[in-house]
């Protein structure tokens, strides 16, 4: 069973009253007026391409999506700006180093971890790396690699639509 993170809040997490508007966006009680606004958590994504217009791609190594396709990314830490949160995706999962990214597309996307569902905005970079050479899956994150031109059966076997709609979108620009 799967449960949205504002179905979740059935009780107010400042004085613990039970909520009559469950999964109202925001979340307000009616006993202390704490608020909370069920806003997309946001997650980069890197298009890593090489000199051969190759496109990298990886099979993740944990749910969700365990075996799956997806891009290099995830979630942008407190405090972090996009750009920095990339180079850091890239490099843990990777190991690879982004010398240059630019601003390709976003697109709406949903998590679930756990039985709890969250939703993300997923900002997609093409990115250029000095080399290919370091390559290495971080383990349990990454399975293994994929370098080619994408094919319609993988833009089927990603996780996330997101990430198929980015490629596809990147492929559109070419
Ligand atoms: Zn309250």
């Amino acid at each position: 069973m799967t449960q949205h993170i504002a179905d979740a809040f059935r009780f107010c997490p400042r004085c613990s009253a039970e909520t009559k508007n469950l999964a109202a966006s925001p979340f307000r009680c009616a006993e202390c007026d704490f608020v909370f606004y069920f806003s997309p958590v946001a997650a980069v994504g890197g298009i890593i391409v090489n000199s051969n217009n190759e496109l990298l791609f990886l099979v993740r190594g944990c749910d969700p999506g365990k075996g799956k396709l997806g891009l290099p990314g995830g979630f942008v830490d407190s405090g972090e700006a996009l750009e920095t949160s990339l180079l850091r995706e890239v490099m843990e999962e990777t190991s690879l180093r982004v010398t240059r990214s630019n601003y390709l597309c976003s697109f709406p996307n949903q998590y679930t971890y756990r039985g709890i569902t969250i939703d993300v905005l997923d900002v997609f970079f093409k990115c250029e790396v000095d080399s290919f050479e370091p390559l290495t899956a971080q383990p349990g994150e990454v399975e293994s690699f994929h370098i080619g031109r994408p094919t319609e059966e993988m833009l089927g076997r990603f996780a996330f639509e997101s990430n198929r709609r980015a490629v596809e979108f990147f492929l559109s620009q070419e």
